[in-house]
């Protein structure tokens, strides 16, 4: 069992004097900044003026400010912005205040690990990464409890990079949960093969060959849709809750035997040499070039796979069949 850490591992006194700045207020910025504060913390949110997070950070009872004079005042500057926009922002607004002693902080490795962001070499670089949404960051805090962390040491130019790594991860809740030591890269690598091979690209992909290979054998669409796609859910939360055993135990014999026998032959050797040709692509910097390039040039790609997937049969029968279902989340 690889080691964890709590909030008796932490100090949070060695942030009492110093000022946070946590930029971006969307998804964990809302939720690490107001965690934060509500630990007894100098928070400022970094943001821009003409933005709508500027008003509602305001709303919550926290101090804004434009990032630039937020990475002034900062002793530890927190990047909650997207990911693809980061570079940008830290060589316009935030390089320019890093002056030795400062702590630069990630939620993601990414720009760090794929040299996006190239920071001094005498400030600490370190990341806390919340392993879940911000609102569960926010909700879980007030309720007294917290979301686990990932924390990695990137650069340790002060001597006390974990010191202010474990307790960022106290002052937002994450310790309380448990908190995991990692490495940028590991964190980095492993995170882009999990969205792209099971989690969303894997997932997509199985979803729609699946409906595909049912509707092209003469199923009805609306039935195909049902099978391949909606009851996903009551399998992923069984998982969720308690393991592939809890799968298991809580589907029928027939989907039991059934599936563990079908499935290694769904994703057999074929797949399986795809899979390390993708995590090949993402440890050699292949993906992270392609990726940096597709931003730059405006989203040629992805904006066509967006539109693709959009007219895709599945997603114009499952639009119909929400509708039904009065229990979802209005579209
Ligand atoms: P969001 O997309 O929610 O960030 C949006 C915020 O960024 C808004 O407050 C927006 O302000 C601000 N912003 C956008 N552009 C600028 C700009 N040019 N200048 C200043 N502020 C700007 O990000 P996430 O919270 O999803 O992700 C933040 C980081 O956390 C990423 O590194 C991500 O990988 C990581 N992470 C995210 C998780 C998640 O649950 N989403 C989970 C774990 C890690 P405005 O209103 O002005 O647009
Ligand atoms: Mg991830």
């Amino acid at each position: 069992m690889v080691k964890m850490f709590y909030d008796k591992d932490a100090n949070l006194d060695v942030l009492k004097n110093k000022t946070i700045a946590v930029i971006g207020f969307g998804s964990q910025g809302a939720g690490q900044s107001q965690n934060l504060h509500d630990s007894g913390l100098n928070v400022i949110v970094g943001l821009r003026e003409n933005g709508a997070s500027w008003k509602a950070a305001k709303k919550a009872g926290l101090t804004v400010a434009t990032v630039a004079e937020a990475a002034k005042k900062a002793d530890i500057i927190q990047m909650l912005i997207p990911d693809e926009i980061q570079r940008d922002v830290y060589e316009k607004e935030i390089a320019p205040h890093l002056k030795k002693g400062k702590t630069l902080c990630f939620s993601h490795g990414f720009n760090i690990h794929f040299n996006q962001i190239v920071p001094p070499k005498d400030i600490d670089v370190i990341m806390v990464a919340p392993k879940g949404p911000g609102f569960l960051v926010r909700r879980t805090y007030t309720e007294g409890a917290g979301v686990p962390a990932l924390l990695a040491i990137y650069q340790d130019a002060s001597g006390k990079a974990r010191e202010t790594g474990m307790a960022y991860a106290k002052g937002i809740g994450a310790a309380r949960a448990g908190v995991i030591e990692t490495t940028f890269k590991e964190e980095t690598e492993t995170d882009l093969f999990g969205e792209q091979v099971d989690l969303c690209g894997g997932c997509a992909s199985m979803i729609k060959a699946s409906f595909e290979t049912l509707v092209e054998a003469g199923y009805q669409p609306e039935i195909a849709y049902f099978e391949t796609l909606h009851e996903l859910k009551l399998i992923v939360d069984l998982i969720h809750e308690g393991g592939l055993a809890k799968m298991w135990r809580y589907v029928s014999n027939t989907a039991e035997y059934g599936g563990m026998t079908v499935g290694p032959r769904i994703i057999n050797e074929q797949s399986r040499q795809a899979m390390k040709e993708a995590l090949a692509r993402i440890q050699n910097g292949e993906f992270a070039k392609e990726f940096v390039l597709e931003g730059r040039t405006n989203r040629p790609v992805l904006n066509a796979l967006e539109r693709q997937e959009h007219e895709h049969q599945i997603e114009k029968v499952g639009k119909e069949l929400r509708a039904m279902m009065s229990w979802l989340p209005k579209e």
